[in-house]
C-alpha cells in the first residue's frame, strides 16, 4: 500500500488530538498538515495547544513543531500538499459545510467527523462494518460537485455507533421494528474534560442540544440505499431517543429496549453478534477490530472504565441480553466516543476508501 499524504483540520480538538495521536505512526498515511482556526495558525502544535492536550498518552514528538495552517484562509495551499483531509471543527453547521465543500471542490477529499453534510442524500455516512457498500454514491457526489478526486464522506454520530451495531446483523433475518434507547454519553463528547467543565463533577445534565434527533434520524441512513445518484434512508426501524450527559471522561453507553417482526431466541442473538463480520474485517484494514462485537455474559458488564478500550477503542461492547416486559429484549451497550465514535471511525472510513480505491 503507497503512503497517502494527510492533513488535520481541527487539530487541536478534542477529535484532533485523537486523529494525532492515530494517525502518527499509521502504516498508511503520513501527516504532512496540521490546521485549525486563524487563532492557532502561524503557531507550532505545541504552542497552538499550549495546556489544550487533554489525551493520557503524550502528544505524538514528531507532530510537536510542525506550524497550523489557517484552516479557511490556507485552503488551496492545504489542498496543494495532501491526498486528502480529515476534518473535525467546531463551527457553525452551515459554515463547516461550505467549509467542507469548498475542499471537495479544490479537489482534496475530505473525511468528516462533523454532522454537518451528515444528511446530505449523495454524502455516504459510512460504519465501515455496517454500510461500506454506500460509498459507491461518490461518483454521483462528484458530479453534483464538478470534481474529479473531491469527494466528501462522513462518519455518523458517536452515541449511534454503540446501539445501532448490535441491531444491525439482526435486522436481515429478523427485522428490527421498534428501538427505544437512552444513552449516557462521556463528557469529551461535547469537547470537554473535567477541568474544563466542573459543572460535570457530580452531575447528570438531562440535555445534549441535536442528539435526540441525530439519534433518531441518523441510523435510517445506515439502513438507506443507493437509488440514481441519491442514498434513500430506510423508513423503518422506528427510533425513540432519550440522551443525557454523565459525568464520565470517554465512552458512550446505551441501553436499549427492542421489538422484531420476527422474535429471535437469546442465544441465536448472541452467536450473530460473535459470528459478525464486515468488510473492514474482510479486508483486514489496519484499524479494525478482529472482534467487532464483544458480548459480556458477566451481569455488570461492559462498564465505561473496563470496557472502552478494547480493541484500542474501536470494538462494541454488549451485555445484559435479557427478555422485557414491554419490548422483546432489553440490552446494554458501550462504545468510546472519540475512537470508534469519532477519530478512529473516521480513520478507519479512510482505510476503507482507500483499500477500495476512491483515494487514487
Ligand atoms: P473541539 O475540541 O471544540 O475542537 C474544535 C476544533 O475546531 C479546534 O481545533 C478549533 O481550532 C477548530 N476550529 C474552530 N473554529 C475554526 C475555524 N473557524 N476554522 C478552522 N478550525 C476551527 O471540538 P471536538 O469535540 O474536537 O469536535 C469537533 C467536531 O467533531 C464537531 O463537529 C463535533 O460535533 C464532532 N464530533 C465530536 C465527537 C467527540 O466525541 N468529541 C464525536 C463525534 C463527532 P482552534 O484551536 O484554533 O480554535
Amino acid at each position: 500500500m503507497k503512503k497517502y499524504k494527510v492533513g488535520i483540520i481541527g487539530a487541536t480538538g478534542m477529535v484532533g488530538q485523537r486523529f494525532a495521536l492515530l494517525l502518527a505512526d499509521h502504516p498508511w498515511f503520513d501527516v504532512v498538515v496540521l490546521a485549525a482556526s486563524e487563532r492557532s495558525a502561524g503557531k507550532t502544535y505545541r504552542e497552538a495547544l499550549g495546556s489544550r492536550w487533554c489525551m493520557t498518552d503524550p502528544a505524538p514528538e514528531k507532530l510537536l513543531d510542525m506550524v497550523l495552517f489557517d484552516a479557511d484562509k490556507d485552503l488551496e495551499k492545504i489542498a496543494a500538499q495532501v491526498d486528502f483531509v480529515f476534518c473535525a471543527v467546531n463551527l457553525p453547521k452551515a459554515e463547516t459545510k461550505a467549509l467542507e465543500e469548498r475542499y471537495a471542490k479544490a479537489e482534496c477529499p475530505v473525511v468528516s467527523n462533523n454532522s454537518a453534510n451528515r444528511l446530505a442524500p449523495d454524502v455516504p455516512m459510512v460504519v465501515p462494518e455496517l454500510n461500506p457498500e454506500h460509498i459507491a454514491i461518490i461518483p454521483a457526489q462528484r458530479k453534483r460537485l464538478g470534481t474529479n478526486r473531491g469527494f466528501i464522506a462522513v462518519k455518523s454520530n458517536c452515541s449511534l455507533q454503540a446501539y445501532v451495531p448490535p441491531l444491525f446483523p439482526l435486522h436481515k433475518e429478523y427485522v428490527v421494528k421498534d428501538v427505544a434507547v437512552c444513552t449516557y454519553q462521556a463528557i469529551s463528547g461535547a469537547g470537554k474534560t473535567f477541568e474544563r467543565w466542573p459543572e460535570m463533577i457530580d452531575n447528570v445534565i438531562p440535555f445534549i442540544g441535536g442528539e435526540e434527533e441525530k439519534s433518531e434520524v441518523e441510523p435510517l441512513k445506515l439502513w438507506g440505499t443507493i437509488q440514481g445518484d441519491v442514498i434513500v434512508p430506510a423508513t423503518t426501524p422506528h427510533f425513540t431517543a432519550q440522551c443525557l450527559r454523565v459525568p464520565v471522561s470517554d465512552g458512550h453507553m446505551g441501553a436499549v429496549f427492542v421489538n422484531f417482526e420476527k422474535k429471535p431466541d437469546r442465544e441465536t442473538m448472541i452467536e450473530t453478534w460473535k459470528n459478525f463480520k464486515g468488510r473492514a474485517q474482510e479486508l483486514q484494514l489496519p484499524s479494525a477490530p478482529k472482534q467487532f462485537l464483544h458480548y459480556f455474559e458477566e451481569d455488570d458488564r461492559p462498564q465505561t472504565r473496563l470496557d472502552r478500550m478494547i480493541e484500542n477503542g474501536m470494538a462494541v461492547s454488549v451485555g445484559r441480553l435479557r427478555e422485557d416486559t414491554l419490548f422483546d429484549y432489553k440490552f446494554v451497550c458501550l462504545a468510546h466516543n472519540t475512537l470508534r465514535g469519532a477519530a478512529g471511525g473516521g480513520v478507519l472510513l479512510a482505510e476503507l476508501l482507500c483499500a477500495e480505491g476512491y483515494m487514487d
